[in-house]
Order: C-alpha cells, then structure tokens, then sequence
C-alpha cells in the first residue's frame, strides 16, 4: 500500500478547525460544510450519544490547535496536485462563498470537475484526513479482520477492515469523514483502528466477495457426498424407525439435505425432487417451470435423507408406505421461507418432493408480472369493479394465484374487508383473512365460503372454483354485491364460460355475474447474459412469419454458466383477457359452446395468448418455441383457431 505524496499537508491545522466545529454541532445535526469547511457527515451517528461523540473526538484531534485560522480543504489539495487549475479552484471557492451551505463536493460535480476520476477526490480526502488511501482486492483482505465487523454495518458505514497489524485493524473507509462510524467501529471490535480510505465501490467488491464465499464454504458437494458413504446405514427393508432417526441425525446427512434445500432456494427453484431410481438417488429442481438433474446422491443415502426430511417436517419416519404431506420452515438468508413436503410410495423406495414457497417471489408488484400496458389497464379497471367474476385461468404452474396475489395487494386492505379461502393458503397476506380449507374436517371450499359471506365479506378471493357448490355460491355472492376473484382449470379465456355452464350453472346467471376472464401462461425469459440474435429453423418460420415477426431479428439465449446452459432466466407471463360487455353477454345466453365463446372472442380482436407471446418474442424477452410451448397451437390464423377445442 502506497502512501501518497499529498500526506506531507499539514493535516493537523485543518483538522483541528473541524474538531471546533464538530464539537460545537455536537453530533445532533447535520452540519454538512456549513461552517468552515467541514465535511463531515453526521447523519451516519445518530445512534451516538454526545459522550461518546465527543469522548472519540478528542482522540482523534489536537485541542491545542484550536484556533488556527487558515483552513485548508480538498480543494486546496487537489490544486495543490494538480487536479484542477488555479482558476477552477477560484471558481470553487467563490461558489462556496456565495453558498456556504453547499459542500465542495457538490459544488464540483455541479461543475463537471473531476468527475471522470472520483479517486481524486478520495485521495485529496484521505490527504486531508492524513491517512492513506488504498485500493482493496477482495482475495488480499484477511478473512480474520473482515469477520471483526459484521457485514451488514460495513455496507451501511462504508468501513472495512482489510488486515490486522500488531494488533491494530487496518480498516478502509470511503468516507473518512465519518469518524462516528469509525469511533463505532472502534467500540465494537474493541481494537485500535487505523483507518486508510478507498472507495465505496471497492467496499461493496470486498462484500459481495466475502458473500459468495460464505455460501461456498459450507457446500462442498462431493465432500458431503463422500462424507455420506461414510455413514453407517441399515440396509434392511424392515429398519427399526430408531435406526432411521440415528441415521438422519448424522451430520453428514443433515448438512446434505440442508445443501440440498438452500440451493434450491439460491437458484430459484420452486420444487425439489428426490426420486429413488434402481441404482441411485435422483435429485432434480425445478427451475423455471422445468426439471434439472442436480446430482445423484448414492442410492444407500436415500432412506436417511428422506428420514432427514421427515424429521424435520414433523412426519412419521416409520410409516414407508403411506403417502405423507408436512410442512418445514426455514430461514435462507434471512428470510422466512415454507416448504411444503410430500412423500409418496414407489416402487424403488419413497419418493419426496419438497414444494418451495418463497413469497419474495411470489408476491409481486401487478407491473412486474409482465402484462402489456393496454392489458394491465383493463385488467385494473376490473380489480376496482365493486361486483361480479373475475376468473384466471390456465393450467397449474401457470402462475394464476401470483396474479390473484398481486391483485389482492392492489386493493385497500384497510377499507375492505377482503377475505379468501385456499387450499393451500400459500402465502400469508396480513390485510386479508385466509381461511384454510381442510377437507378432514368437513371445512371444504363451500362451507367455508357460505360462512365468510356472513362475515360482511367486499372481496372474496376463492382459490379455485372447482365444483358446483362452489360455482354457485361464487355467482350468488357476485350478484348480491361482492367482487369475487377465482381460479379455473381452462386453457383459454373463453372456455372459462363454458366450464361453468359444464359445472352445472346456468348461462343467464354467468352472463350476469361474469365481469372478465384473464388467461394465462408463464414463459421463460431469455437468460440477459448469453441472449443473441439466432437463425430461425425452417418449421419455426411459418408461425414467426404469420405473427408478421422478422425472423431475422429473433433471440435466443446460447447458454451459459448463469442460466445452468438452458439459454432462460426467470420467467415473465403472458396474457389473453377477455372482458364481457353486452355482446358477449348476449352470445354467453344463445349458445355458450367452446367454439362460439372462441369465434366471438375472435371476432372482438383481442389480443390472444399466442398474440401476446408473440409481442413478447418480437421484444426480445422470450423465443417463439417457448411461447408455442405453453400456448398449444391455436388462434394464430383462422384455420387453426379451433384445433384445441376440448
Ligand atoms: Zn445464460
């Protein structure tokens, strides 16, 4: 580490003209550069109390040199370097006359000083603060010195520690001004500090660094794995449950499955499969909608890791033969995250399959669930009606409850009484009673239903209308004032009204109560970091042709490390939404047949599906085989409208 020329300033004057100053602000306010040229930000000590402000303080300055009356400041410094000219300083200091209570900082970016070489401003700083400045490699910082400080306090006070000399922590900062941050950072590694600066984004290299790090350090997969064949395992098929819980207790085990479900957290998955097969364990997540083989764990592990899992989801580790379902809660980088466990015999051992309910994903924004801004207006003059159907439908997996959710988050949950019933109730909405449906207890979708709407109901939520009770009470209540939200198994928007009329409901009560149907689909997106432009093949053409897409200008993702070489990261949906005014009303009450609702939503010129998928390939978020993928062929020329009738 470099010290650099300017250190051979007189710091000590200028400190001491900020000691003054800083003493009299007393840490209590913000005293940006209003007096002199202090620039010392306060905002960073409000935990301080004025002891221990003041008690630091005359650490680190000189009384006796109060008083000096010539105050030298980064300015001086930088033209002393020869960072700006004598007229640039002059100008700089007559700007800072006429206002004081601007900082000089601020007052050259305003004038486009200095701007491409923000390190010139940090070595002035450290000039002036007599410490050195530094740039930091995240591989050279010392693990021991980092770990003096907790991670989330050194991105929020911008200090570091990088090493520790005879005792002393070196610690970087980027704002060596904050000297409470450094004081705090004193007290709570109760070492002595010496303090260089670098820059803020050499800080939050250092962090990210030590971040990916951390997750590695415990994960070691091939040595988990052989450290599992250590492990003593019963082989018999009539294993005592006593053996099992022993097996599941060994540490290799636990740390196994605990690899097993925070990566699949780490990278997104909604499920994990833990399939037995006839030599070995199969473990797959599901990304994206999709299935990936992770690893194949040897097969004599299985019975242990599914005891493992079992234990931790309160299951009966004894009964093998018998499907089971359970519940585990974990916490992945402080967030609470539940899993739903389902066990299920086969033929080669038990099964598992861990569903994971991450409601940060989830739960989101209505403009992050990727409708187009025509579709998104429509849709959100729906969520304000105050009565009548608004269904989603599409097949499972296709993302109609995130849509439900992020609907019901867009409604006033202090002025409404909004309530829902589920099975499972996914996520917890606090401005919403979720009613929990449970079959075993006689509480099913109806029951519970006809109870809430004594409960002075304005939104009802139903998770899915799947019977004709249910359907019923869903129509009644949406005619006697209530908006209800609900979900239905149809592939498309206008099928929707003739699954109710299959359901057992009559046309004219769906023409009355049905406000609009949203179907859905989810796409994956183009993984962002290996997207390029790609050569259509020749029996794509025809439907990129048809949809009036060049092929020319389609993307694709080749495949890299980030997106596991599938070419996809993430997903987006897409939408077909079909609002039922007069004319469809009419039509719903002469014939409510899958192929009339299709031709007359046809002939209304809304968009379809497959239209919307395409709007998205043309934008490069998503490929048109991803988009043939979830829409099945149909809609996209008057030929094929009808091939997917059902
Ligand atoms: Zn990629």
């Amino acid at each position: 580490m470099r010290i650099p020329q300017i250190l051979k300033f007189e710091r000590k004057k200028n400190l001491a003209g900020q000691g003054a100053d800083q003493n009299k602000s007393g840490g209590k306010s913000r005293n940006k550069g209003a007096k002199g040229h202090l620039n010392i930000d306060l905002a960073k000590g409000e935990n301080y109390s004025e002891d221990q402000s003041i008690q630091g303080l005359s650490e680190l300055y000189s009384p006796e040199e109060v008083g000096e009356s010539h105050i030298y400041d980064i300015i001086d410094i930088l033209l002393d370097m020869g960072k700006l000219t004598p007229e640039e300083h002059a100008c700089v200091r007559a700007e800072q006359s006429a206002k004081p209570d601007s900082d000089v900082e601020t007052i050259m970016l305003k004038m486009g000083l200095l701007t491409n070489s923000p390190d010139d401003i940090l070595i002035a700083k450290a000039g002036l603060y007599g410490q050195e400045f530094v740039h930091i490699e995240p591989e050279k910082v010392e693990k021991e010195a980092f770990a003096k400080l907790g991670m989330d306090f050194i991105r929020s006070s911008c200090i570091c520690p990088i090493a520790i000399e005879d005792n002393v922590l070196v610690a970087a900062t980027s704002e060596p001004a904050n000297v409470f941050a450094i004081e705090d950072a004193k007290r709570q590694t109760r070492m002595e500090l010496r303090v260089v600066v670098c820059s803020a984004k050499d800080i939050a290299a250092v962090c990210d660094w030590f971040k990916k790090q951390e997750e590695k350090v415990d994960y070691n997969v091939d040595e988990i794995i052989s450290d599992m064949t250590e492990v003593e395992v019963v082989q018999d098929k009539e294993e005592l449950s006593e053996d099992l819980e022993k097996m599941a207790g060994q540490s290799p085990v636990i740390k196994f499955v605990n690899y097993l479900i925070s990566t699949a957290i780490n990278e997104g998955a909604s499920d994990i499969h833990i399939e037995p097969k006839d030599k070995f364990t199969r473990v797959r997540y599901r990304i994206d909608g999709v299935l990936f083989e992770k690893m194949q764990p040897p097969l004599k592990m299985h019975p242990a890791i599914v005891s493992r899992i079992k234990i931790m989801s309160n299951l009966d580790i004894s009964e093998r033969r018998l499907p089971q379902d359970g519940k585990i809660s974990v916490i992945v980088g402080n967030r609470a995250i539940d899993l739903r466990v389902s066990t299920l015999p086969t033929n080669h051992g038990e099964k598992v399959v861990i569903r994971i309910l991450d409601s940060k994903t989830a739960l989101r924004g209505l403009e992050q669930l990727g409708m187009e801004p025509a579709v998104m207006e429509a849709f959100r003059r729906q969520i304000d009606l105050p009565h009548g159907i608004l269904l989603v439908t599409g097949p499972t997996g296709s993302g109609k409850s995130t849509t439900l959710y992020s609907a019901l988050c867009q409604m006033n949950g202090n002025e409404l009484n909004i309530s829902t019933v589920e099975d499972p109730v996914e996520y917890e909405l606090d401005f919403c009673n979720q009613v929990q449906v449970s079959e075993k207890i006689g509480l099913d979708f109806a029951t519970a239903l006809r109870s809430l709407l004594r409960q002075d109901p304005d939104i009802i939520m139903i998770g899915e209308i799947r019977d004709n009770q249910t359907a019923r009470i869903a129509v009644q209540a949406a005619l006697t004032g209530h908006l209800v939200l609900s979900t239905l198994h149809t592939n498309d928007a206008a099928s929707s009204i003739t699954r109710l009329v299959n359901i057992g409901i009559d046309s004219y009560l769906i023409a009355a109560s049905l406000n609009a149907a949203l179907a859905q689909r989810l796409v994956r997106r183009i993984c962002p970091d290996c997207k390029r432009i790609y050569k259509v093949p020749e029996n794509m053409r025809k439907y990129v042709e048809k949809a009036g897409v060049k092929p020319e200008e389609l993307f694709i993702g080749a495949g890299c490390d980030k997106c596991r070489g599938s070419g996809y990261a993430g997903r987006i949906g897409i939408y077909e939404l079909l609002v039922i005014d007069d004319t469809f009303r009419d039509m719903i009450n002469k014939d409510s047949s899958v192929s009339n609702m299709r031709r007359v939503f046809h002939e209304i010129k809304q968009p379809s599906l497959f239209d919307d998928g395409i709007r998205k390939v043309k934008r490069g978020l998503t490929t048109i085989e991803e988009v043939l993928r979830v829409t099945e062929v149909y809609g996209q020329n008057e030929n094929e409208v009808f091939i997917n009738e059902n």
